[in-house]
């Protein structure tokens, strides 16, 4: 679920409008705006990930090569 950018409360999607709506401090935002940050996110987490596995592996290579 996205959060709010404000409050970081859970958002409520208000279908009809296209639009989240943070039950906490009432705030509307964009459908579009949220799901693309969250996507954003996403994407950005997902490819730390990778990066900090390739960075293991390679000093893991380092390691055995004695370098
Ligand atoms: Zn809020």
């Amino acid at each position: 679920m996205p959060k709010c950018p404000k409050c970081n409360y859970t958002l409520v999607l208000l279908e009809k409008r296209m639009k989240y709506k943070c039950a906490k401090c009432g705030r509307l935002f964009r459908q579009k705006e949220i799901d693309t940050k969250e996507f954003a996110e996403w994407n950005k987490k997902e490819r730390r990930k990778e990066e900090t596995e390739a960075k293991s592996s390679y000093s893991e290579l380092c390691g055995k090569s004695g370098l």
